[in-house]
């Protein structure tokens, strides 16, 4: 049997697969089962941040492998300390608690908040204001928190406690707010719904608003933290102090990790036996994640990620199908003439791998991609486009 034919056979069918088995890689570059080259603009979702197999990264994590591979949270961690040291004097927040994944992440700081509140105010003030258009993940908790209808089906009863308020839209957040709200959770700039980049007024409008109520600030940076909009954090830009930061796909530079960071206030809410994962701190995921987040922290790293940004959507505004871009550092949607998925598909079949979110195309290049990378990956979509608009 093929690998394609095995997976159809063996494994439940929740996403929709393009026709390519991936082997091996190295950069940007990746080749498929049949030694098929190409490039990769979507990073496995953002994940392999320093690209495939960066030496560097290989080589701590490997000898993390060979040195200890796992203990349990019983224990004392150099590789988790270390991490969580970095992440909290980087941010100035203060405690991390561990996971596995972004969804683990964000159940994390949904339960420090309504612990906070419960603590501070009694059992009743536990519900969460999330945006329309939001993501937050796909465990049963999170898919309520997830501003969606599409969601919201056939794993009832879902978690209650959950309120939507359109995106940038103050008016909206002011009406779904109640006494009983204790926290309100967004990503500011929304990946899956589309690359939605919330505007900065409206953004420091609700931080006021919620800091006058006590309502906590959780912000969903699994998408867009660890570099990727060529800040260490998306809310840099706005200026904001969020009391809860959610971190996941890019900081484990491809293996599975999840991290809630608070701020100062939170640090004690959780206690022994309040939380945990049995897999959560693993040290060779911090060793890889110790690595990435060295990496990335280096002078001018994060510079270089906006300015190639920018290059990548001057090139990407030449080309005659693009409509419009969305873009912060290397986060970028693209409005092309022309359904998505399609031209998705026609440049993943003409060696260029990249993403769909909603009706845009979405590109999440590795953070190390090079000006001569983008001018190819540039031109593969040029010509793929084109092929898409006369079938
Ligand atoms: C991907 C994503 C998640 C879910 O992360 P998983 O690791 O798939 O659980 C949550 N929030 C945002 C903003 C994401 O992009």
């Amino acid at each position: 049997m093929t690998t394609k034919e095995k997976d159809l056979q063996y494994i439940m069918h929740t996403y929709g697969r393009y026709d390519v088995a991936l082997q091996r890689g190295k950069g940007v570059i990746a080749y498929d089962e049949d030694g098929k080259r190409y490039i990769d603009v979507s990073s496995g979702i953002g994940v392999n941040s320093l690209g495939y197999c960066d030496e560097g990264w290989v080589k701590a994590v490997s000898e993390q492998a060979a040195t200890i591979q796992h203990m349990s949270n019983y224990f004392y961690s150099k590789q988790a300390s270390d991490l969580a040291e970095k992440l909290c004097t980087l941010t100035g927040l203060s405690k991390a608690c561990f996971g596995n994944s972004g969804a683990e992440a964000n159940e994390c700081a949904i339960k420090v908040a309504r612990k906070y509140s419960f603590d501070k105010y009694g059992k009743g003030r536990s519900q969460i204001v999330t945006l329309k258009n939001s993501f937050h993940g796909r465990t049963v908790t999170t898919l309520s928190a997830t501003g969606q209808d599409v969601f919201h089906n056939y794993f009832f009863p879902f978690t209650e406690g959950f309120a939507f308020a359109e995106a940038n839209d103050f008016e909206a957040l002011k009406n779904a707010v109640t006494d009983n709200t204790c926290a309100m959770m967004f990503e500011v700039i929304q990946g899956e719904g589309g690359v939605n980049i919330l505007d900065k007024d409206y953004v420091r409008e609700l931080e006021r608003f919620c800091r006058e109520r006590d309502i906590l600030l959780i912000v969903d940076e699994v998408q867009t933290g660890i570099g990727r909009t060529g800040k260490l954090f998306a809310y840099e830009h706005y200026g904001i102090k969020p009391d809860l930061v959610t971190v996941a796909k890019g900081i484990g530079g491809g293996l599975p990790i999840g991290l809630c960071l608070c701020a100062d206030k939170l640090k004690d809410v959780m206690s022994p036996s309040t939380h945990g994962t049995t897999f959560g701190a693993n040290p060779v995921v911090c060793a890889g994640a110790n690595y990435v987040l060295d990496t990335i922290t280096q002078p001018g790293f994060l510079d270089a990620v906006e300015e190639k940004g920018a290059y990548l959507e001057e090139k990407l505004l030449e080309l005659p199908k693009v409509k419009g871009v969305r873009r912060m550092g290397l986060m970028v949607g693209i409005e092309i003439d022309g359904d998505a998925h399609e031209a998705a598909a026609k440049c993943i079949a003409n060696g260029l791998l990249i993403i769909t979110a909603k009706d845009l195309l979405r590109m999440l290049p590795p953070l190390i991609i090079t000006k001569a990378e983008i001018d190819e990956a540039i031109s593969m979509l040029r010509a793929s486009l084109k092929i898409h608009s006369c079938p």
